[in-house]
């Protein structure tokens, strides 16, 4: 997945087109800029990209998630559902604005279960976040019918999943509100940098405004300004968005190289019977950014990690014993340790944590190995890879 491993001249010649000028911010300063808005070239980029009509970039993928819950007015007291199995920014993004995230299981798409989303439904319950994991996506026809028939906001975090596509519409577009990362281990990076993107445009106004101190940004050079309504700065740099110019240009190659990669391990994998693929719905297509297998239990998939280990097969993860992305070991929001008092609403909102059992979740999470997809891997090195994936896991069944 990451873009970070393919860095050269074309993102040089965008960054020093910025420094050439000096102008680092994205918002005025007009008549010293020679021409160069690249946060704004790289939403149009983007746009274009996603076929969607708005782009908001800020300044990371975390910050992303928390202004399109803002901007949708997601806030204090809501009920956001959102999966076990996600990265921790799900939860932060969502408590940032005094709402409470409700955790529910996956299912084997290795996202949101649609049953257990349904059952999560309260009155309070403002929004879906479907973080579409790994690459891939849920049940996308199942989890929009819930959210049309409940009247709930559909919100996809598509920060893993940049190239993927249902029915051929890209992921992070079906939604009301799509959210990407440009952080250094995404599919493509600005170093540090996110995207919101909408076809709603009061979502779109609303992001503008509110990830940039409530600014209106009308007129040239920030004269005339007035904030019709509070926000904060998450803006994105010019120096980070033109990284980001040079590399969504690259974006295909990108993922023809990753969709290469993915296919040789997993045809390799697939011919033994015990290894078993995440189910992808009818008419999606992964990005291919991680290729995800489940083995038989967790005694072997915890065996199969280890030896990859050591018989130097890296950047294979088992979430199951993983700190950063599964609910099991999430201890600092399981005992709620915050820097500062936590509302009283949130702190009961939250009271579920203490006794609700995974074990769907779990049945998947204890099983999987999910594998990132490498760009600087030749053809060859990743049949050799393949070949000493397939010894290991056969010597650990
Ligand atoms: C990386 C990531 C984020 C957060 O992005 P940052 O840019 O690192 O803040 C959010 N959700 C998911 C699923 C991610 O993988």
């Amino acid at each position: 997945m990451p873009g970070f491993e393919l860095f050269g001249d074309l993102e040089r010649k965008e960054v020093n087109d910025v420094l050439d000028n000096g102008v680092l911010m994205r918002y005025g300063f007009d008549g010293m800029r020679n021409g160069h808005w690249k946060a704004k070239a790289l939403e149009e980029e983007l746009g274009s990209f996603f076929k969607t009509k708005h782009v908001q970039l800020v300044s990371s993928g975390t910050a992303a998630v928390s202004v399109a819950l803002a901007a949708a007015g997601v806030g204090a007291g809501d009920e956001v559902i959102m999966p076990t199995f996600t990265f921790v920014a799900s939860f932060e993004a969502i408590m940032m604005l005094g709402a409470i995230p409700v955790l529910v299981d996956i299912d084997d798409t290795l996202a949101l279960d649609p049953k257990a989303v349904e059952a999560a439904i309260t009155r309070k319950t403002k929004a879906v976040m479907l973080v579409q994991m790994c690459g891939s996506m849920g049940d996308m026809e199942a989890l929009q019918a819930i959210c049309d028939t409940h009247n709930l906001l559909l919100v996809e975090d598509a920060c893993q999943a940049i190239g993927g596509s249902y029915k051929g519409k890209a992921l992070g577009s079906i939604g009301d509100l799509g959210c990407f990362s440009f952080d250094f281990v995404k599919t493509i990076t600005c170093g540090e940098g996110g995207a919101v993107i909408t076809n709603n445009n009061d979502y779109y106004t609303n992001a503008d405004h509110y990830s940039d101190h409530g600014h209106d940004h009308v007129g040239n050079d920030r004269g005339a300004e007035t904030h019709p309504f509070l926000g904060y700065n998450f803006r994105i740099s010019e120096l980070h968005a033109a990284v980001g110019l040079a590399q969504i240009k690259r974006l295909p190659d990108f993922l023809g190289i990753q969709k290469r990669n993915y296919t040789i391990l997993r045809e390799a994998l697939a011919e033994i019977p015990e290894v078993t693929f995440r189910t992808v719905p009818e008419g999606g297509e992964e990005s291919y950014a991680f290729l995800n297998f489940f083995l038989p239990d967790l005694e072997i998939a915890r065996k199969v990690s280890g030896e990859f280990k050591e018989n130097g097969i890296d950047v294979c993860f088992h979430y199951y014993d993983n700190t950063w992305h599964y609910i099991r070991k999430w201890d600092h929001l399981k005992d709620l340790k915050s820097l500062f008092p936590i509302s009283t609403e949130v702190k009961e909102g939250l009271k579920y944590l203490e006794t609700k059992t995974f074990n769907q979740s779990d049945s998947y999470i204890a099983r999987n190995i999910s594998c990132l997809i490498k760009l600087s891997w030749t053809e060859e090195q990743v049949k050799a890879r393949a070949n000493k994936m397939v010894e290991t896991i056969k010597a650990s069944l």
